[in-house]
Formats: C-alpha cells, sequence, structure tokens
C-alpha cells in the first residue's frame, strides 16, 4: 500500500519496504550492530548510485580492501574531515555534469557516514562548515552513545549515568558519566537545514520514509540513528531491536524530524513506558541497579525525559 504525500511516495507498513539490497551481508562489525541494522534499511532508499564518504569509526570495519560490502563508492576519511570529503566530491560530481561527462540524471548522491565520536565531538566544526554552505549531501550518523571501536569511551553522545571506558563505576563515583547527552538535534537545527531527522533501527518503515521525504530537498539532509552497541551496551545481540524500540516506548529517544528548522514528533507512544524498563538489562546502567539500587539516579533520568516531553508537548500547543 502506497501513500502519495507532498509529492512523495511513502510506505505504511513494513510488508512495503524495499526489497532491493544494497549492502551485502557478512560484513566484519559485530553480531547485532544497530547501526548496521539502519544502514542497510537507509542504503534501500539511497540506492547504489551513491558516493559513501566514512569518517573513522565503527564502520570502518565495513570496507576492507579489497572487500566491500557496498554496491556503491566508497572513500575513506580521517574522523573530522568527512563533510569536508563530501564537498570535494560533489565539486567533482557537479563539474562532470557542467562539462556533459556525467548525466544528471544518473542522480549521483553524496552520503557521509560517522559515529557519534564525530558527529558530537571530532567533526562537529567541519559539519557546521557544510550545513554553513548548504552542502548538497546526506549525513548519516550512528550513534551507539560512545567511541565503539576503540573501547566505548565516553563522548558528547553519551547519556548520564552510562558507564564507560573512561567513567568506570567505583567508590568515588557510583554514578557513571555525570554530564547529560549534547542535544545535537538541536545544534544542527540551529543552521536551519532543509532536512534532519532522528531515526532508529526498531522502525524502518519511519526510517525509510524518512529518507524519502529528504529526497525532495537540495542541501544539506541529517540523519541521527540511535545504534545499540551489544559490544558496549553489553547486551545480547539478538536484543538490539528490542532496546532500540524500548528507547522509543519509553522516551528516552525522540524520533522527530525538522524541515527548515520546523520540528514535528513522528512517533509517539500512546503512554510511555517507565524508562527503567530500558535501562534495565544493558550491562552499562547495571550499577544503577546492583549491588543497590540508586534511585536517585533513577528518578534524575526519568524526570530528564519527562521535561523533555513537557516542553515538546507545551511547544506543540504553542503552534496551534
Ligand atoms: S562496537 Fe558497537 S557500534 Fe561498533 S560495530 Fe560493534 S556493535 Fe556496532
Amino acid at each position: 500500500m502506497f501513500l502519495k504525500f507532498m509529492n512523495i511516495t511513502t510506505i505504511k507498513s513494513i510488508k512495503d519496504i524495499p526489497q532491493e539490497e544494497n549492502l551485502s551481508p557478512g560484513t566484519p562489525t559485530c553480531a547485532g550492530c544497530g547501526g548496521l541494522l539502519s544502514l542497510r534499511h537507509c542504503l534501500k532508499v539511497l540506492g547504489e548510485n551513491i558516493v559513501v564518504v566514512n569518517a573513522a569509526g565503527c564502520f570502518t570495519l565495513l570496507a576492507v580492501y579489497p572487500f566491500t560490502p557496498f554496491k556503491s563508492s566508497w572513500l575513506y576519511t580521517a574522523m573530522a574531515c568527512a563533510p569536508a570529503g563530501a564537498q570535494g566530491i560533489r565539486d567533482a560530481l557537479d563539474i562532470l555534469i557542467r562539462k556533459g561527462r556525467l548525466d544528471l540524471k544518473e542522480n549521483v548522491k553524496v552520503v557521509v557516514l560517522t559515529g557519534d565520536g564525530v558527529a558530537y565531538d571530532i567533526g562537529l566544526a567541519s559539519t557546521s562548515g557544510a550545513l554553513y554552505r548548504n552542502l548538497d549531501f546526506y549525513y548519516i550518523c550512528s550513534d551507539n552513545e560512545a567511541y565503539g571501536n576503540t573501547g566505548f569511551q565516553s563522548s558528547g553522545a553519551t547519556p548520564f549515568a552510562s558507564k564507560t571506558g573512561t567513567t568506570p563505576i567505583g567508590r568515588i563515583s557510583p554514578t557513571g558519566l555525570e554530564l547529560p547527552k549534547k542535544n545535537l538535534f538541536e545544534i544542527w537545527r540551529s543552521h536551519t537545514p532543509p532536512y534532519l531527522a532522528t531515526i532508529s533501527p526498531a522502525h524502518p518503515v519511519d526510517l525509510i520514509n524518512k529518507f524519502k521525504k529528504a529526497e525532495q530537498y537540495k542541501g544539506p539532509k541529517l540523519f541521527i540513528n540511535l545504534s545499540p552497541c551489544p559490544a558496549g551496551w553489553v547486551t545480547d545481540p539478538s536484543h538490539s531491536a528490542k532496546f532500540a524500540r524500548l528507547a522509543v516506548d519509553t522516551g528516552i529517544w525522540a524520533l522527530k524530524e525538522a524541515i527548515y528548522g520546523e520540528v514535528k514528533h513522528t512517533v509517539v507512544p500512546k503512554s510511555f513506558r517507565p524508562v527503567e524498563e530500558y535501562l534495565k538489562g544493558q550491562g552499562r546502567f547495571a550499577h544503577l541497579f546492583k549491588p543497590v539500587r540508586q534511585e536517585e539516579t533513577l528518578k534524575r533520568v526519568q524526570e530528564m525525559v519527562d521535561q523533555y516531553w513537557d516542553n515538546a508537548r507545551s511547544s506543540e500547543s504553542r503552534k496551534r
């Protein structure tokens, strides 16, 4: 069943997800990697006529010469400069189109792939520059909430109370990280890009429709994907989709989009489950439950989530 929306063909159910695959199975990422689950869906919409610009991070593991799971081209960059690499590729493609050596109809898209360490921290300045220049590209941040492939150290995306390689639990610091997660969505939104969204591997219909919607805009199109990470979250690889779903059902991960800065939530649970259901079962939050329950910390996490949704509701009602 297809639905026409703003001249875009969106899908309604999981049965409508395109069958074609542009990412081969058997990549060297960890089993159950949430970032990879989403990337597979993203590429179903982006197609194979793309150039992937991959900043150093977990997805470095994807293409190991001479093997690649991508049907498309792939360029590898250092952590800070993927948007600069994307600018170079875009400029080269535009020159070829201008000279008539590349058909405009081929519509080669430039896609930056990063992890949260790059997006939230090391590459933030170069992304800001690309947004400012209105570079016509896609940016997918696989947000596993830490520096995953170097030992799960804290990044700007790490949530309050998470245990990481650099915030171990001890007598002096029983809480884990004491800082809140940086609000990258709002940082990016302040540049008013044409399209910005959060996505989740547990909501592929929402994900696919967001990519389809983004296609109509020229300029930066950005996606932040909450990526369950069995290695760092200390969860069973078969539970990645479960935790991704719980993140949305508890309200800790809001699925939303911003078109030229105008925010809309795309999936809002009828009633939110307690955030504890999401935290429980993840090794990175185990210290909040054992050997003693950290009631104050659990209350604080719930309050942060409640506060977010109170603000979202009042800003929605102001718009009406
Ligand atoms: S460390 Fe985590 S994010 Fe990185 S490949 Fe493994 S599961 Fe995926």
